[in-house]
């Protein structure tokens, strides 16, 4: 199951994110994932359950947004979303084409809790 070092690798760019933004909680992580991406979300899910306890994310919120494979005919230009998995032009039949998008697996965005975005005193201990 890959998703679990997926998760691993999306966490750590996660938590390093939320240190440069304050170092507050994550409270959603909004990800772009491509139809051929080949990560299965609901793997991906429980990865998160499984491995955000501890991490900055922990309690937040999962988002998926699913982009669908678009591909590009190198011969005669046409770009369209195939309907099942086709490699063939829909216009000039032909099969040498590219991917343009349908790959991806992204962190659009993340979101971080209210807290962690208002002004915070200056990080001050008298017991040290
Ligand atoms: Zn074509």
């Amino acid at each position: 199951m890959h998703e679990v070092a997926l998760m691993q690798n999306l966490l750590r760019v996660v938590e390093e994110a939320a240190e440069k933004q304050g170092g507050g909680k994550v409270k959603l992580v909004h990800l772009r994932i491509g139809e051929m991406a080949g990560v299965n979300t609901e793997s991906l899910r429980f990865a998160f359950q499984v491995l955000s306890p501890g991490t900055r994310v922990e309690g937040g919120e999962l988002e998926f947004e699913k982009i669908p494979l678009r591909i590009k005919c190198l011969s005669c230009g046409e770009d369209h979303c195939p309907p099942e998995l086709t490699f063939r032009c829909p216009r000039c039949g032909g099969a040498n084409m590219e991917i343009i998008s349908g790959r991806e697996m992204d962190i659009e965005y993340i979101m971080m809790d209210e807290e962690g975005d208002s002004p915070r005193a200056p990080a001050f201990s008298p017991t040290e």
